[in-house]
């Protein structure tokens, strides 16, 4: 399995077309190429915030691979995501246009198309079919665009995970809600993954974010960009460039018990793993995880003992809420109302999905233990 790396210190233009180029020789892109090739490029627009921040791909990388698409005559390129929240024209233009993919418009076609159908599984799955957004279903080829972060939820986010944003608008928190488990949520990311199958998937890792992503965290660059045919793999590699134990990680962890990941196989290329990095900081929602600190069946008891006394629940800071509904639009299990221009949560019913975490722009959820 061929990873390549590449030390890339500022969203410069330049120097990321050049690593790009570098990259996609590496891998051998340009044999997957062909004219009238439908090209779906699928970045991380979770929700509408500026570029300047660690929270969506940077439009520069999504830029250079744009170009070194065209300058291999593909001309049918196509941007599609469905982010936190609505999936419609309104709510999206506004999401490219904050996000900065707007500058793109000339390059790329900005996706317009916001229905979704069903693609069926592969026997064997626990899913039958997921509702997919319809870019990529008819998609020949699809570039997995997206941003390291750390996330409340699963840990980490890289590849696998990028792909929760090819499922419509608000049936995302439906399915946090249908899978409240970390094993049944990572089991559905993978099969969703797995159903999707992007070709090439590019880590913008430029700049990084770690505590409580994957959207109120803090920056933490690695000047680094990834890019693998093999996504699995990549996350592997990826969060332990993050000082993660990708064991730790159920989604990555269950991947390499599939045997879709194959760790002692990356052949790195570009260049080497810099010696300096320094490990991210974990959201609040993993900090008292104790599912490592025992080994063997006296762990796993421990550890879930420890998940039910130590749950999590969303806390609010009402002085920072703005009462702008966001965080009850994507609460999968409806507890969240506005009263008086503030969020009010019940703490019945709630499954620590953390999707209102994720979709506050005012950063005024935080994370509390049960305990
Ligand atoms: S908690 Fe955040 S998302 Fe919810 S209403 Fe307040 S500001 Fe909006
Ligand atoms: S309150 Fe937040 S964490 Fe709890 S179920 Fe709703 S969205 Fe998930």
């Amino acid at each position: 399995m061929i990873q390549t790396l590449h030390q890339v210190n500022t969203y410069d233009e330049e120097l990321i077309y050049k690593a790009i180029c570098a990259s996609f020789a590496d891998l051998d892109i340009a044999k997957d190429m062909r004219p009238g090739l439908k090209v779906v490029i699928k970045p991380n627009l979770v929700m509408a915030k500026s570029p300047d921040f660690p929270v969506t791909t940077h439009p520069t990388v999504i830029k250079a691979v744009v170009r070194w698409l065209k300058e291999h005559d593909i001309t049918d390129i196509t941007l599609a995501e469905s982010s936190g929240g609505l999936y419609n024209a309104e709510y999206m233009n506004n999401v490219y246009r904050v996000c900065g993919m707007k500058q793109l418009e000339k390059e790329l076609k900005l996706n317009d198309d916001f229905s979704a159908g069903t693609v069926h599984c592969q026997e064997g799955f626990t899913n039958h079919s997921f509702h997919i957004i319809t870019p990529i279903i008819e998609a020949d080829y699809i570039i997995n665009i997206c941003k390291l972060k750390t996330h409340a939820m699963t840990g980490y986010s890289g590849g696998i995970k990028n792909l929760f944003g090819t499922i419509p608008g608000l049936e995302k928190p439906q399915m946090h809600y249908l899978w409240p488990d970390i094993k049944d949520f990572s089991r559905m990311l993978l099969e969703l993954a797995r159903t999707v199958n992007p070709q090439l998937t590019v880590i913008d890792a430029i700049d990084a974010m770690e505590g409580n992503g994957p959207t109120g965290g803090t920056s933490h660059p690695l000047h680094l960009l990834l890019a693998a045919r093999d996504f699995y793999t990549q996350d592997y590699f990826a969060a332990g460039l993050m000082g993660l134990n990708p064991m730790e990680i159920e989604m990555i962890s269950q991947a390499v018990d599939a045997g879709l990941i194959k760790p002692d196989e990356i052949e790195l290329k570009g260049d080497p793993i810099p010696e300096n990095l320094t490990p991210f900081q974990v959201p609040d929602t993993k900090k008292l995880d104790f599912s490592f600190v025992l080994p063997g069946p006296l762990g796993k008891w421990f550890a879930k003992v420890a998940a039910k006394v130590l749950k999590s629940y969303p806390q609010l800071n009402k002085s920072l809420c703005v009462g702008c509904g966001k965080c009850a639009e994507s609460c999968p299990a409806h507890i969240i109302q506005i009263k008086n221009r503030k969020a009010i949560f019940k703490k019945r019913g709630c499954i620590s999905c953390f999707c209102c975490q994720e979709m506050c722009p005012m950063k005024a959820i935080s994370v509390k233990k049960a305990l």
